[in-house]
């Protein structure tokens, strides 16, 4: 083409304008421009270098690199390659024609559709280059293909009318040059242009430098801000645990070390990697939101897509790097596509499998993080019922004594004093006593500290047939009874009845094993659940709001009890005074049950000191 000459045409095929289309559709997210524009680059390198690796171009020392530069005087954002480079042919073939009907079709088709649908359309026709005129008055690009053809020189008004003429652009490669209008002005700032590259390209396999002119150019220069080879892309048996860290802190700017990955080398078909990290939760009330990032070829696409990985794993850290997923995935698109439902139970399977292997391997790490993991194993869990089958020989108890057991093991260890029955604590101080009576019947109790905890527990029961998990306060195991039996007194009956001020109140005598508690109070598992579930509900909370003492609750009066067998006697001489005592008694069965509310707590002082004046005298 002579110099003089040009080639003018209208990029509308058609239609009457693809570019309000575009503009109006993607208006969305306009950011990611950049990433198709960067990404392009990045495919015309890699082709360069597949070119050459297959022999069919001599290999160059040519250092491959990505240049975007900002220049604001200009108002231009340039793209810049050394790749492949296009002749005037290819330029007209891949940039000039676009199968537009195809995406008029799915535009009308898709009109009123979620944001994500919306998105797959530039992807789907390969539209990508053209998201550049959602932030350009005009588009340039400057191209001269490896071929050494002559170079070309197009531009492209916003109204899509180009023009073709020479070039004289020595280098091959393709540099794309956007005219920023005034309405997006915002894409002048270098922040927010860096922080783009952040976001969208900080692992794109050719190194990208960003010069915004404020810098010397050969200082500017120096750095890429991309990491080319990011660890994902690394065989697991090469990565070290410092690099794993070193990885998590960069990408997830949280310095609190993870506790442990998982690094998942798919092959074929399934062909994906990633590393999943499970973070270090400070404490039981901070948010569980983890952060999965997925990746198509080392180009970012999207944070925590449901579709690609379960919802309830996206309380994990991490990058995926799905290859075989388009670039621009939309929702409607990934919800229906077997490959990801095949992705997804792969990573489910590499996360338990990683549990069992710990639990097999590494008790004693395993026992030490998995306080930090419970929360997220047990949601796991009742999320997700294979997730709950995979993993179910490898969920700890966590017992008062500080050490773990398996559920399997507890069970085991239960069969001879209680079998199929799990006893725990929600709150070891306050359920001290009954606690210490298990203890010294060498049963041990199992520690719950968050409401989670209890409604696995029910969980867990509903998958585990005959298993129940009762609360230390709950239920009077056989083994902390004596064999002998105990002798039921209605006059004692009458007596706790009256000072409970509860005529309705269940009292069981019982001898127990342990002779110095004269009486504790049971509160039937069933009716406590009900009771937390209505609390729930009602978001009462708070130290103030006491719980209505739920309704099926059992005193049981110990006849093994010296103190039991005096007051008895006393209600035959003394009524007033085995009264006093009776109430006394109530008094601390409740106290290790429950709190006591303000006035309760007074009245209890108060007849102490009474008391202790009595016996001093
Ligand atoms: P897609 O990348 O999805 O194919 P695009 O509209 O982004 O769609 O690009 C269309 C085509 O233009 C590309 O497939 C490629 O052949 C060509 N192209 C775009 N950018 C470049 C570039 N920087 N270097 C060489 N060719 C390019």
């Amino acid at each position: 083409m002579n110099e003089k000459e040009k080639t003018t045409g209208g990029i509308s095929v058609n239609t009457e304008n693809i570019f309000p289309v575009i503009k109006k559709w993607l208006y969305s997210e306009k950011d990611i421009f950049l990433r198709e524009l960067v990404s392009n680059a990045t495919d015309a390198v890699t082709k360069l270098r597949r070119l050459a690796s297959l022999g069919e171009i001599s290999a160059t020392d040519t250092a491959y690199r990505i240049d975007v530069t900002l220049d604001k005087d200009a108002k231009t954002l340039t793209v810049e390659d050394n790749g492949i480079g296009m002749t005037e042919e290819e330029l007209k073939k891949y940039i000039c024609s676009i199968a537009l009907s195809g995406a008029v079709d799915f535009i009308q088709k898709y009109e009123g559709e979620t944001d994500g649908a919306k998105n797959g359309i530039i992807g789907h026709f390969g539209l990508g280059f053209y998201s550049a005129f959602m932030v350009s008055d005009t588009v340039e690009i400057y191209t001269r293909s490896y071929t050494g053809a002559p170079a070309v020189h197009w531009t492209c008004s916003a109204e899509g009318e180009y023009e073709i003429e020479a070039d004289d652009k020595e280098s091959q490669g393709t540099e794309v040059v956007l005219h920023i209008s005034e309405d997006e002005a915002a894409y002048l700032n270098s922040a927010k242009i860096q922080e783009m590259l952040q976001k969208y390209c900080a692992f794109m396999p050719v190194e990208i430098y960003f010069d915004d002119g404020t810098e010397k150019k050969e200082d500017a220069k120096k750095q890429p801000i991309n990491d080319t080879t990011p660890l994902w892309q690394k065989s697991p048996a090469d990565c070290t645990e410092e690099e794993y860290k070193d990885f998590y802190r960069k990408v997830f700017a949280d310095f609190k070390e993870p506790l442990f990955q998982i690094h998942i080398n798919a092959d074929y078909p399934l062909n994906f990697k990633g590393i999943l990290y499970f973070p270090r939760i400070a404490s039981n009330y901070e948010s569980l939101e983890g952060q999965v990032k997925l990746y198509y070829n080392q180009v970012f696409v999207a944070d925590n897509i449901k579709e690609v990985i379960p919802e309830y794993l996206l309380m994990l850290k991490g990058v995926l790097d799905c290859p075989e997923l388009p670039l621009n995935v939309s929702r409607s698109y990934l919800q229906t596509n077997s490959y990801v439902a095949k992705v997804s139970a792969h990573i489910v399977k590499k996360v338990a499998d990683k549990l069992l292997a710990m639990n097999r391997e590494d008790r004693e790490a395993y026992e030490k993080v998995w306080d930090d993991i419970k929360t997220f194993v047990e949601y796991a869990c009742m999320r997700d019922e294979k997730f709950w089958s995979r993993v179910k020989d490898a969920l700890l108890l966590k017992l008062t004594d500080g050490t773990h057991k398996t559920i399997q093991d507890y069970l085991e260890a239960a069969k001879e004093k209680h079998e199929n029955t799990v006893y725990y604590t929600t709150d070891p101080s306050l359920q001290a006593q009954y606690i210490a009576m298990y203890a010294a019947q060498g049963i041990q109790i199992v520690s719950f500290d968050s409401m989670l905890d209890t409604q696995f527990a029910a969980f867990a029961e509903s998958k585990m047939s005959g298993v129940r998990f009762v609360r230390v306060d709950a239920d009077l195991s056989s083994a902390l009874k004596n064999d002998t039996s105990a002798a039921d007194s209605e006059d004692l009956r009458a007596l706790f009845r009256k000072v409970s001020e509860n005529s309705e109140l269940t009292v069981k005598f019982e001898a127990l094993k342990d002779g110095e508690v004269p009486a504790i109070l049971n509160v039937s598992e069933a009716s406590r659940r009900m009771e937390d579930m209505m609390r729930m509900y009602r978001m009462s909370g708070g130290e103030e709001a006491m719980p209505s003492f739920p309704v099926d609750t059992t005193l049981i009066v110990n006849t093994a009890s010296p103190l039991v067998e005096k007051i008895s006697a006393m209600q035959k001489s003394d009524s007033e005074k085995a009264e006093r005592f009776a109430s006394y008694l109530y008094r601390l069965a409740v106290l290790s049950q429950r709190r006591f509310s303000a006035e309760e707590t007074q009245e209890f002082l108060k007849d102490s000191y009474r008391i202790l004046t009595e016996l001093a005298q």
